[in-house]
């Protein structure tokens, strides 16, 4: 499993940087998870000001 942004995501990137193996990325209108790299640790759902990061 791994975490997912839902359409929710205003492209803010304040979840960018929190992630420790890089697997947020902005996408062509969001922000995206790559779920092949996510480790479903959890650090970047708090990062989110429109709660858009849920465990998947
Ligand atoms: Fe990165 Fe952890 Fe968020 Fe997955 S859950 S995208 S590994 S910060």
């Amino acid at each position: 499993m791994a975490h997912i942004i839902s359409s929710e995501c205003i492209s803010c990137g304040a979840c960018e940087s929190t992630c420790p193996v890089e697997a947020i990325s902005l996408g062509d209108d969001q922000f995206n998870i790559d779920a092949a790299t996510c480790t479903d640790c959890g650090a970047c759902v708090d990062s989110c000001p429109v709660e858009a990061i849920t465990a998947g």
